[in-house]
């Protein structure tokens, strides 16, 4: 049996670990942190229960048909609630939206607010389904080694969605301040601003209202589990607490990677650690890319993470929260731009424990709060208090909460913590954006260009960052490498 190492145990490693043990190989997986799951560890303090990264559970095919390659069902593995209302988004005291799990009573919700928007809503969604659609089945299972991949009569059709950006299109027919933020909210999980983000992508809008927002019971951490579970069934082994410090190559051959604890020999490695940190791992000739080339690119945001417990519960918020009282456009140049500590930040605050009763004691309540800030920004732990405090004092001047007296566990976490737990290429939270010029061929490629058996996987290559596109991520790599198995050994 040929022998994989497969370095980290994010998403997009758990999905290649599977697929490659299911092809016959002998897989290992190699990760740093001391449990499996990458961004999405699970946080522990006192009994409460945090999600340390992913909260929304958005495109339930994907999963469905992850676990469908291999004979399974999601429900095998974890079970999941249609949330609803799916979100709330604040845009002052006490003026909110709630979106609805259902599409025709989101358009009505629309239509009270500015009238013909309804209509437009329905037209615009119409055509983020087939984009959906074309995107699923053309697009983002492919190894972006080739322009043709793209081409297709559908994407051919379709050509002007990739030279406008999304913003054009949303605010073509909407004018309602509130609407427009509303419809370009979907693309920021893309990680670039919606007016850098091409058109077409605004199948992440039929992901939102069109497929909904779900809830995996016990967070999503229980989903890296169920993958986990999935793989041990395939017969892969999982080593936590055991970091690769580096792959041991001979001629165009990587042999083996190190740990602190030994050598591990490997016939092929599939490496879904931050690209850019497996490179660091190699020799500088025989890396693909220089280190300038990393800050050349748009990277998705970092964040202020804050994973807070109440004693109380939390009645006037929901399980998703979106706070967009202030100015996005001030905020997104402060992110992209300017690359400076925010004045006014847009913040989600995600209350899991009102669906979900066993995160924490009964009575009490779990809160995880995210403000999106620039890479690269150093960070301490005085700013995050003090960002802190403006999360609590937004929260209660919109909402009336005053959550700051009831809380008994805080644990902040930010752009330093990315690159100390993860690895992460300046600190980023979840990946490379997808802009026109981060697509397909023009992501970091799943190939080595020197090392022939050494591949990546992950949010910084394709098809791009989201918890789904690690999934396919995992598929495309280990796809392309059955394909040209015959070239590798
Ligand atoms: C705060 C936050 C919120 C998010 N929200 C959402 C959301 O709501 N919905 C959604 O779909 N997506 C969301 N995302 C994005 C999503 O979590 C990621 O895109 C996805 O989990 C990335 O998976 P991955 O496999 O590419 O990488 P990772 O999860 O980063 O896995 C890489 C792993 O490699 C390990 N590693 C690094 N170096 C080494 C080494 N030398 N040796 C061994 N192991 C190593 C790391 O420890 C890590 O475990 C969010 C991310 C964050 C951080």
């Amino acid at each position: 049996m040929k022998k994989v190492i497969i370095i980290g145990s994010g998403f997009s490693s758990l999905a290649s670990a599977c697929y490659m043990a299911k092809a016959g190989f002998q897989v290992t997986v190699l990760e740093k942190n001391e449990q499996v799951g990458g961004r999405a560890s699970l946080l522990e303090i006192d009994g409460f229960k945090f999600d340390m990264g992913p909260s929304w559970y958005w495109m339930p095919d994907i999963f469905e048909r992850f676990f469908g390659d291999f004979g399974k069902k999601v429900s095998d593995h974890y079970s999941l609630e249609k949330l609803s209302p799916g979100y709330r988004v604040y845009f002052g005291k006490n003026d909110f939206i709630d979106i609805s799990d259902r599409l025709e009573e989101i358009i009505e919700t629309f239509e009270k607010i500015e009238k013909g928007s309804g209509k437009h809503l329905q037209d615009f969604m119409k055509k983020a389904k087939a984009n959906y659609e074309i995107a699923m089945k053309d697009l983002v299972y492919n190894p972006g080694k080739s322009i043709l991949e793209l081409v297709s009569v559908e994407t051919a059709k379709r050509l002007p969605l990739f030279v406008q950006n999304i913003s054009e299109t949303v605010r073509k027919n909407i004018k309602n301040p509130k609407l427009r933020s509303i419809l370009e909210f979907p693309v920021l999980f893309l990680g670039a601003k919606p007016n850098n983000t091409p058109a077409f992508y605004n199948f992440m809008n039929h992901a939102d209202f069109g497929m909904g927002t779900w809830y995996p019971k016990g967070g999503f951490n229980a989903v890296a589990k169920g993958m986990q579970k999935l793989a041990e069934e395939l017969g892969v082994t999982f080593l936590v607490n055991e970091e690769v410090t580096e792959i041991r190559t001979e001629g165009n051959s990587a042999k083996a990677v190190i740990t602190e604890n030994g050598t591990f020999e490997a016939d092929l490695i599939i490496s879904g650690a931050d690209y850019a940190h497996t490179e660091t791992l190699l020799k500088s000739t025989e890396q693909n890319y220089t280190p300038d080339y990393w800050q050349k690119k748009t990277f998705a945001p970092s964040s202020f993470l804050y994973y807070v417990a109440f004693d109380r519960k939390v009645p006037q918020l929901q399980h998703h929260n979106l706070f967009f009282d202030t100015d996005f456009k001030r905020h997104a140049e402060e992110i992209y731009d300017t690359k400076t500590l925010p004045e006014k930040p847009l913040f989600y605050a995600n209350f899991s424990s009102k669906t979900d009763a066993d995160l924490c004691p009964e009575g009490k309540e779990v809160g995880f709060f995210l403000i999106p800030v620039a890479v690269d920004l150093k960070d301490s732990e005085e700013i995050h208090d003090r960002y802190f405090e403006i999360i609590m004092d937004r929260i209660e001047k919109n909402t009336g909460e005053n959550l700051r007296d009831s809380v008994i566990v805080k644990k902040s976490f930010g752009v330093q913590d990315f690159k100390e737990r993860y690895y992460s290429c300046r600190g980023n939270a979840y990946g490379l954006a997808n802009t026109l010029l981060q697509t397909s061929v023009l992501r970091p490629s799943i190939t080595n260009k020197k090392i022939k058996n050494l591949f990546y996987t992950g949010q910084l290559t394709v098809p791009g960052p989201g918890v789904p596109p690690a999934l396919i991520s995992g598929k495309v790599v280990t796809d392309y490498i059955l394909k040209n198995k015959h070239q590798l050994f």
